[in-house]
């Protein structure tokens, strides 16, 4: 369906109501827009800040013909909803991204195979159909490997590291114990000197904005922190921008979307993955860019035009991720982070505090990198006291 203008006032629906999709609303409030969250659980934090709450399971017929009723186009904060709703949903609204591109990207074989088929660079991968494959797959590909779910994982979930055919026989028996029909994509290890991301944005006319190359650290297959800009020659910020631009327009994706990437020692940069939505590597956009990712967003899905993404100050992003939130709720600890200059701390409202859950992140912002990442650092330092 073709993108006219909408103006505020209008409902815009978002699939998903995790922390993204609670600062899509924020976003979409502030310029004038009202926003309904589908989430069947009841908790999530966009609820709390939507117009209209949807807590149906996605599959429920009368739940989707309500939605539709009420919203005037739709966006998704979460690659994991049902791709055949999105196709339903398109017929009677705009939907950023579209369904096809969702299908592509929420499945990590069918996104390599694409991103393989346009000659953009991967890691070496096998596909595992049943756990007999698995012992072949890894022969191919040589230790270390990755094996991952080829849906609906995410933030390390549903992902194994192999060092050992001690580790494979064991991951074997883990995938004999799932259910038929489940898939796996095993990944060559790349060991990477840094990992690297960009946030891409495209619209209906094929236009681009595109923000700086960030650079990221995960820890447990969640991410640490994000560091931008990255500390990478122009080179090579240049190079990954035009595969993440080659990528989304290879796709004909509309929307925001992120190219998460490995650059390695000898100067490759691999695609790891493509997010067909803002994410948690582009959350600095919030505090130090003149148009976040948030509001790209909503311009993208609204038909407005696409925003400035001009860096106002070099920043690093810290995910509070599980306990570690505790260190920013107490009198002490919340009274030291906003006492600290250029510090700004945004926290999602989830009740329950559960290990490796997001539960905020803080922004540290200054005029000097070097200042701000030790700011950044020494913010974490002290959080591994708290966990
Ligand atoms: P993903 O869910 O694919 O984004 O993986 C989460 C994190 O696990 C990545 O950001 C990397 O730190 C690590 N990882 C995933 N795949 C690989 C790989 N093939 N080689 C090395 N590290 C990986």
């Amino acid at each position: 369906m073709n993108n006219r203008i909408l103006e505020p006032g209008a409902v815009l629906g978002v699939l998903g109501g995790g922390q993204l999709g609670a600062m899509f609303i924020a976003a979409a409030r502030r310029m004038g827009y009202r926003g309904a969250v589908w989430d069947p659980d009841p908790e999530a934090p966009a609820h709390q800040t939507a117009v209209h709450s949807f807590t149906t399971p996605f599959s429920d017929p009368a739940g989707r013909e309500q939605f539709a009723n009420i919203v005037q186009a739709t966006t998704l904060e979460w690659e994991n909803v049902p791709a055949e709703l999105c196709g339903w949903l398109e017929e009677r609204c705009p939907m950023r991204p579209s369904s096809v591109v969702l299908r592509r990207l929420q499945d990590r074989i069918a996104q390599k195979q694409f991103l393989l088929s346009r000659q953009l660079p991967v890691s070496s991968f096998a596909i595992v159909e049943s756990a007999r494959q698995l012992v072949s797959a890894v022969n191919r590909l040589g230790f270390p490997a990755v094996c991952k779910t080829a849906t609906s994982g995410y933030d390390g979930k549903g992902q194994w590291i192999l060092r050992t055919p001690s580790d494979v026989k064991q991951l074997e028996t883990i995938l004999g114990q799932a259910g038929s029909g489940r898939r796996w994509i095993v990944e060559q290890f790349i060991a990477f000197a840094r990992e690297l991301s960009v946030l891409v944005v495209r619209n209906e006319g094929g236009e681009f904005r595109i923000y700086p190359v960030v650079e990221n650290r995960h820890e447990r297959g969640i991410l640490r922190d994000t560091c931008v800009p990255a500390s990478v020659d122009c080179g090579v910020a240049e190079r990954a921008k035009e595969l993440a631009m080659h990528a989304i327009a290879a796709l004909e994706g509309i929307g925001v979307f992120c190219a998460e990437f490995f650059h390695t020692e000898d100067g490759n940069l691999l695609i790891n993955e493509i997010a067909p939505r803002p994410h948690n590597s582009g959350h600095y956009t919030l505090d130090v860019c003149t148009v976040s990712q948030f509001e790209q967003q909503v311009r993208v899905t609204c038909g407005l035009p696409l925003g400035e993404t001009r860096l106002l100050s070099p920043a690093v992003m810290v995910n509070l991720i599980g306990e570690e939130v505790r260190s920013v709720l107490s009198a002490e600890g919340s009274s030291a982070l906003h006492s600290t200059s250029g510090a700004v701390l945004h926290l999602y409202g989830k009740q329950m505090i559960r290990p490796g859950r997001k539960m905020g992140h803080v922004t540290f912002t200054g005029s000097q990198k070097e200042m701000v990442t030790a700011a950044a650092q020494q913010f974490i330092k002290n959080l591994g006291r708290v966990d």
